[in-house]
């Protein structure tokens, strides 16, 4: 099966602009989900073993069901180490930006990013690359998953047989995370190649499936269980739903990054429901709602996220932001739903 994804001069290309970096600096978005944080460790693996000095860093904290990902700890979180952190930026030949579309994804690290000497290369499949000055785009929305891109970035370069079990289970981690395990979004039979291959370096795919999705802790299961009984909106009719999440519930729940992760998508498995949006309240910052949509079949999320949330994504999965309250915030959650009741009801 061909896999490669680069044109021979694109490839020559990022080889060159390989070779000619010795400071990398690997980035991924604002709160780092599976195929980020997947990503930013599997590349680092690939440009060690070829002896670069590579260090990920990312603009917070990551959710605790990725702990277990080879070489995590050795992340440079830009939140917690903001000096050392532009310090590399500022020192990088090379900067490379996984699994996010634009500059102002990674949020309070933007301007350390931007204001890097180093060359750019760009590796996403987010829609709508917005990128200036970058040396190497290689954008592919209709990928499952960064995680495939960097794969076959790899295996186009020839680093496939040196990859190793931890390599390749960072890769595996974020194909999984990006298609619900394989449940969306992947029907194209490359990826079912690619896992063939990656458990030829022996993955244990059923053990990298529990640290991620079984993993929630006693209170997280609560609180996932209380916001589905007691606070989840269903309009009926309109075959959307919704649900706010305040910060005093977080707290009361001893809420922990990923806790949440992926509940979105849970009223999606109600009969006939078309779009699901959770709101959560931002845990320090004041009128600050964090937003996140999914939808099945043709319905575009992401333009809901774009009209009402000052956001946007994949046509099935999005997110997005209120600057306002929890209460402003279903006022124009419910505004979406309205505005979209005909496509809604199809
Ligand atoms: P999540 O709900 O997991 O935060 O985000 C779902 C998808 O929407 C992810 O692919 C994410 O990258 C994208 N997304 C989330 N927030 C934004 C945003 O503000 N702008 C854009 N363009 N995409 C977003
Ligand atoms: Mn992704």
């Amino acid at each position: 099966m061909d896999i490669n994804i680069l044109t021979d001069t694109e490839a020559a290309m990022l080889q060159e602009l390989i070779a000619a970096s010795n400071h990398i600096v690997i980035c991924g978005h604002k709160s780092p989900d599976g195929d980020a944080m997947g990503a930013c460790l599997g590349w680092r693996e690939y440009l060690c073993s070829l002896g670069k000095d590579a260090v990920v860093v990312l603009p917070d904290a990551y959710p605790d069901f990725l702990h277990w990902l080879p070489n995590s700890e050795k992340v440079v979180r830009f939140d917690k180490n903001q000096e050392r952190a532009t310090k590399l930026f500022q020192e990088a030949d090379l900067v490379c930006c996984l699994d996010f579309n634009a500059p102002n994804r990674v949020e309070d690290m933007e301007k350390a990013l931007v204001s890097s000497p180093a060359k750019v290369l760009v590796v996403d499949h987010h829609l709508q690359p917005s990128f200036d000055d970058a040396s190497l785009v290689v954008s592919r929305p209709e990928a499952s998953s960064t995680c495939e891109l960097i794969f076959r970035l790899v295996w186009q370069l020839g680093g496939f047989e040196s990859m190793s079990r931890k390599w390749a289970s960072c890769i595996y981690c974020g194909m999984m995370t990006d298609t619900g395990g394989f449940t969306y979004n992947s029907t194209d039979p490359i990826i079912y190649f690619i896992i063939g291959e990656l458990l030829t370096k022996h993955i244990d795919k059923d053990k990298i499936y529990r640290n991620v999705f079984n993993n929630y802790s006693s209170w997280a299961m609560r609180f996932r269980g209380y916001i589905m009984s007691q606070k989840l909106n269903v309009l009926d009719d309109l075959h959307a739903t919704f649900y706010a999440v305040s910060r005093r519930e977080m707290e009361d729940f001893h809420f922990i990054k990923g806790d949440l992760e992926g509940l979105v998508n849970e009223p999606l498995r109600i009969k006939g429901v078309k779009m699901s949006i959770s709101l959560r309240e931002d845990v320090e910052r004041d009128n600050l709602v964090w937003v996140s949509l999914r939808s099945v079949d043709d319905f575009p999320c992401n333009k809901v996220a774009q009209e009402y949330f000052e956001g946007g994504g994949h046509l099935n999965a999005s997110g997005g932001r209120v600057n306002g309250t929890i209460a402003d915030a279903i006022e124009i959650a419910k505004k979406a739903i309205y505005a979209y009741a005909e496509l809604l009801k199809k």
